[in-house]
């Protein structure tokens, strides 16, 4: 395999809710959750049953046919996500889902001679070419520089900065209501609100990328909804399949693609919508939302609780995505202890353990995983490691 992933020494081989099993049956509690994905943890029943059942029933079909779990989840969708009027793309990433957002945000753009999109610095939107253009971190873009230059940068939460930036040239502003990769900085609601006047003032779209944020993983259905802001597009992937490859663009209806401008072989394929639409309604039925946001209210305060004084100079997040940000960048070595003690999370950024718990994980879920990331950060931050001689 090509060497991608610095890959952890783990390798696994089960999974049942919050916990996965390896090679020699040792037991992990899962607090990364697939950088995002299993929202309902592993396997969950009805999620299980529903892919299961369509797998018997219609395995596959293009995109020249509908199908009902198709037609079903983009109904859904367009009813729970912060779009007015949305019609849906399905595609099978995160990565195409920025892809779309772009060609389409470039289709409108350039029509009114407005083909520029403001980014974030400090984004993630993927690793294909455009949507790594868009992505305002140097270091993942320097090897493949120069990309296309239809985006500029700004500061995050920097109002004044975005306002100069919105040139008559600028169609589309894009950015991640709680930004992920960038070491988890949700923007304040009055920064998105004030994002959402300007976008309006200026006939720019505002463009939402919820692939890690969206699916109930901030304790509502789009992070977006925390703030009341509207978008114009919205992209979805991570949770949404609840472990299978899918993505989803979500656009108001004036602005749309026509027939033969842009197409997925298996996007929205019949197994991976009844599995999504399986998400969707287990989140619903087993009032995860709420769920989300009580373990957003428990997580950040027993994690910090748990670690030494000073070990955390920042815990930031909402629902079941946080970020605690470390003094020295010894994120990866805190991740790997506390695999050692048997919690897997994740690294966002060089100085930032991400924990993306399952939104059905429980009080004591949470407490062993606090317990562990205290004592990880611990031996992470002693003497012996982190410093270079
Ligand atoms: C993970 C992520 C992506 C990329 O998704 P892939 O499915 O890996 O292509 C894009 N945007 C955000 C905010 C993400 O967190």
């Amino acid at each position: 395999m090509m060497p991608t992933y610095a890959r952890y020494p783990v390798t696994l081989v089960r999974g049942a809710g919050t916990r996965v099993w390896d090679e020699g049956g040792r037991e992990f509690l899962d607090f990364a959750g697939s950088l995002g994905v299993n929202a309902l943890g592993h396997s969950h029943p009805a999620w299980l049953a529903a892919v299961r059942d369509q797998l018997g029933m219609l395995d596959m079909v293009s995109n020249l046919y509908a199908t009902s779990p198709q037609a079903k989840l983009a109904r859904r969708l367009a009813a729970l996500m912060p779009v007015p009027d949305a019609r849906v793309f399905f595609c099978n990433s995160g990565a195409e889902a920025n892809e779309a957002a772009i060609k389409l945000a470039r289709k409108r753009g350039i029509a009114l001679g407005r083909p520029a999109i403001v980014a974030l610095e400090g984004s993630f939107h993927g690793r294909t070419i455009a949507a790594l253009a868009a992505t305002g971190q140097p270091g993942k873009r320097a090897a493949f520089e120069p990309l296309v230059d239809w985006f500029r940068f700004v500061p995050p939460g920097d109002l004044d900065a975005l306002a100069a930036a919105m040139t008559d040239d600028v169609g589309a502003v894009l950015l991640e209501p709680v930004m992920g990769e960038g070491g988890v900085r949700p923007l304040e609601d009055t920064y998105l609100r004030d994002v959402r006047r300007l976008c309006s003032e200026r006939d720019a779209l505002l463009v939402a990328d919820e692939v890690q944020s969206g699916v109930g993983r901030c304790g509502d259905w789009a992070a977006l909804h925390h703030s009341g802001v509207m978008a114009d597009v919205l992209t979805l992937a991570k949770a949404l399949g609840g472990g299978l490859p899918a993505g989803a663009m979500l656009a108001r209806e004036s602005i749309s693609f026509a027939p033969g401008d842009h197409a997925s072989t298996f996007g929205g394929g019949p197994v991976v919508s009844a599995g999504a639409l399986a998400v969707l309604d287990t989140i619903e039925r087993e009032h995860l939302l709420a769920r989300a946001r009580a373990i957003g209210e428990m997580l950040p305060v027993a994690a910090v609780a748990a670690a030494p004084a000073d070990a955390v100079v920042e815990a930031r997040g909402r629902g079941c995505l946080w970020g605690f940000q470390l003094p020295r960048p010894v994120a990866d070595e805190a991740v790997v202890a506390m695999i050692d003690e048997g919690v897997l999370a994740s690294a966002a950024g060089p100085d930032v353990v991400r924990m993306s718990p399952p939104l059905i994980a429980s009080d004591d879920d949470v407490e062993i995983a606090a317990g562990a990331f205290g004592a990880a950060v611990a031996a992470a931050l002693a003497p012996a490691h982190g410093v270079s001689s």
